[in-house]
């Protein structure tokens, strides 16, 4: 049995470029590797967003990864 602390501790965190909401109401974010626009709106409340550096758990299989790979590669996502 693995206890669940275990596993987060094992997660490595990184430096990561994401964007935040302008707004101060509102909590929205997206990582950069997400954000598919050149300056993209909030998912939340449509607001401009601004780019920001934050100390986030590495993903193994980012977007990032998939778009080095270019157009027309096939993922399957099953
Ligand atoms: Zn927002």
């Amino acid at each position: 049995m693995y206890s669940r602390k275990s596993t987060m501790e094992s997660i490595p965190e990184e430096m990561t470029e994401v964007w935040a909401c302008t707004n101060d109401g509102c909590k929205g974010w997206i990582r950069d590797d997400f954000a598919f626009e050149a300056e993209p709106v909030c998912q939340l409340c449509k607001s401009p967003m601004v780019k920001e550096t934050r100390m986030l758990p590495l993903l193994v299989n980012t977007n990032k990864k998939q778009k080095s790979l270019g157009k027309g590669i096939l993922i399957d996502r099953k």
